[in-house]
């Protein structure tokens, strides 16, 4: 593993092939009928004894997830370590409120509906946001009574492993969690195909989602997919503007861009674009790309040498397509970041038909286009196979609702952007994927409706009287 600002060694990790997935699995399905029966406020015990574990080992983790990823370490110490934390408990308090339901069927028969858990759930998960993902992924699978495979994603496994040493310090039974860092061609695609797994948990991209599919069809695994997003963020003309603009930052350059929610097609009314550029580019330029362990800086490197060549690739692209850069599409010039996977935050002026409209980029990359009514708002937000997130700013009240209602997505942030709790559900529509993660929505993904038929005293009609 290297660090992604000065590309110094920081771990070797074992590589996980299909013999040790195997082998996982198998301990999962060892570990499931104990810990299905394990009581369900003893499972949310366990959740939030991690949670705690988290938190007291927040400034460790978010060290080691700065180092892994890039991530600036002010993001990971008030952003990640506590929302990981948040996650972990919200689902350790979610373990004994999964009830069932008793159904008004024919009278004299009872018909109740309990949640079951799968069995071995295996879970394949990014680099972009390595450790609050456990918490995504853990948290709701294990309060239902599942176990579970996690495969982190190669280039930045390092804090997923930390996260199961404090699952086996809180005294989590053997086999109810297995972490196994591993490639994807390899480990994932075992994972995928296994007979043994139940239900397969993937967030990544679009195109590893297809071969998952397939792989999947053996068993007729249950699946759930978080994939990529293309999120457009319209900014009416009656917005409050500098709330526009810092959200818009945020929403956009958070995580370097790297996040599937980030609302990469700027929409502009064209009454107020000028003023809302001239802010806007401002604020861009004007942020701190540096060391990410630097609390003070507030850009850090792209998390791969690879990732970095590929935005690159994307300005380039809108280069010949005919974008206007009006900022950004270069590495930053500065020597002291020289050795980090860096690109200077970057804004095209584009059209719907560029590359870069359409492609999710995933770094600090918007385009920006004008619109000069709300149904062409509309249109133009709508224009893409993605459907993940997407925000809007206006101090219109029925605009708001309205303009909600319309956008084909997941979730819309009004007036905000890019919030995201536990409680609330996160998944998408289209290429976005299907599922959802969080909050009760995420435990049906998690369990199936068991139904059982007791009959109290009906007089069944004898079909068959001879
Ligand atoms: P990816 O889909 O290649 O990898 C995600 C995970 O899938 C990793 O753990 C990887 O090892 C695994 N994987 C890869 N091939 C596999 C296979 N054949 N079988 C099983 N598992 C496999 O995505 P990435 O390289 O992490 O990122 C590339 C793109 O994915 C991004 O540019 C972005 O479009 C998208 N992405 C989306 C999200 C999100 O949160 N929705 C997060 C990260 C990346």
């Amino acid at each position: 593993m290297y660090n992604p600002f000065d590309q110094s060694k920081l771990a070797d990790v074992a590589e996980a092939r299909a013999e040790d997935i195997d082998r996982a699995v198998d301990a999962a399905a060892r570990a499931f009928p104990a810990w299905r029966r394990t009581s369900a406020s003893e499972r949310g015990r366990l959740l939030l004894a991690l949670a705690q574990a988290i938190e007291a080992n927040a400034a460790r983790l978010a060290e080691l997830e700065t180092r892994d990823t890039g991530h600036p370490i002010r993001d990971t110490t008030n952003l990640d370590a506590p929302r990981t934390a948040l996650g972990f408990r919200y689902f350790g308090g979610m373990a004994d409120k999964i009830e069932g339901t008793v159904i008004p069927v024919d009278p004299g028969f009872l018909n109740y509906v309990e949640r079951e858990p799968l069995g071995v759930v295996g879970q394949i998960v990014p680099w972009n946001f390595p450790l609050m993902f456990t918490s995504w992924k853990l948290g709701p699978a294990l309060a239902a009574g599942n176990t579970v495979v996690l495969k982190p994603a190669e280039l930045t496994p390092l804090t997923s492993l930390a996260v199961a040493e404090l699952v086996r310090d809180v005294g989590f039974p053997p086999g109810v969690v297995n972490i196994v860092p591993g490639y994807g061609a390899t480990a994932g695609q075992r994972l995928a195909e296994h007979d043994g797994v139940a239900k397969l948990s993937f967030t990544g991209s679009t195109a590893t989602a297809r071969k998952l599919v397939a792989a999947s069809a053996g068993n007729l695994k249950k699946l759930q997919l978080e994939l990529g997003g293309k999120g457009p963020n319209i900014v009416f003309d009656d917005a409050d503007l500098d709330a526009a603009v810092g959200g818009t930052a945020f929403g956009l350059f958070h995580n370097q861009g790297q996040a599937c929610i980030a609302g990469t097609r700027i929409l502009l009314h064209t009454s107020i674009a000028d003023r809302f550029l001239d802010a806007f580019l401002s604020l861009a330029k004007s942020i701190r790309l540096g060391d990410p362990m630097d609390p003070k800086t507030e850009m850090g490197p792209l998390t791969s040498r690879i990732h970095q060549e590929r935005v690159l690739g994307y300005c380039e692209i809108a280069r010949r397509e005919g974008g206007e850069f009006l900022i950004g599409g270069k590495v930053p010039g500065d020597p002291a970041l020289a050795r980090g996977c860096f690109v200077e935050p970057t804004i095209v002026r584009a059209a719907a038909h560029h590359t870069v409209c359409r492609d999710e980029v995933f770094g600090p990359f918007a385009t920006v286009m004008t619109f000069s009514n709300e149904d062409e708002a509309i249109r133009i937000a709508n224009d893409t196979r993605y459907g993940l997130g997407a925000g809007l700013w206006t101090r219109d009240l029925s605009r708001g609702h309205r303009v909600a209602r319309a956008i084909h997505s997941g979730m819309v942030w009004v007036n905000c952007y890019k919030r995201v709790h536990p409680a609330s559900p996160f998944g998408g529509v289209g290429e976005s994927g299907y599922g959802r993660e969080m909050g009760f929505e995420v435990m049906r993904e998690y369990t199936h409706a068991k139904s059982t038929w007791i009959n109290v005293d009906a007089k069944i009609p004898p079909f068959y009287r001879r």
